[in-house]
């Protein structure tokens, strides 16, 4: 009784490919992923054009001029970004807070974001952890 399932295609215009997920094929629903993380860039924009905040990330930057991340490797790379510890969302109170500040490489500070934009599109499977056959050597 179950209706047919058509199979389905990937929206986004002129591509073939089947949809995987979000009526997009694997590679769409990837630059959809982007997209969102570029407009959420944009929406902060304005702030992030401000004085205040400039004089802010180079204070932040003069004070710590190393990655924290990078730190943490034992690796010494020259920060290129003030990033927001707490993500500010918008609140002035948290994005003008300079303990709400730490310095990253642009490496790390996209895989912050990432990470912060993790909620849209796939969620990582939590049980990716397949059992291997345990041998018993000897
Ligand atoms: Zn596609
Ligand atoms: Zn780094």
């Amino acid at each position: 009784m179950a209706p047919m399932k058509a199979k389905r295609f990937c929206s986004y215009p002129r591509c073939s490919q089947m949809a995987t997920s979000h009526g997009l094929c694997e590679l769409h629903s990837q630059e959809k992923i982007k997209q969102a993380q570029k407009q959420r860039v944009n929406k902060w924009l304005p702030m992030y054009k401000n004085v205040r905040w400039q004089r802010m990330r180079l204070n932040q930057l003069a004070k710590e001029p190393l990655c924290c991340e990078c730190l943490k490797e034992n690796r010494l790379t020259p920060a290129t970004v003030a990033d927001h510890i707490k993500p500010h969302g918008g609140d002035p109170a948290l994005f003008y807070d300079p303990r709400n500040l730490q310095s990253m490489c642009e490496h790390h500070h996209s895989i912050k974001s990432a990470k912060e934009d993790g909620s849209f599109g796939n969620p990582k499977k939590a049980a990716d952890h397949d059992m291997h056959d345990m041998r018993k050597d000897g």
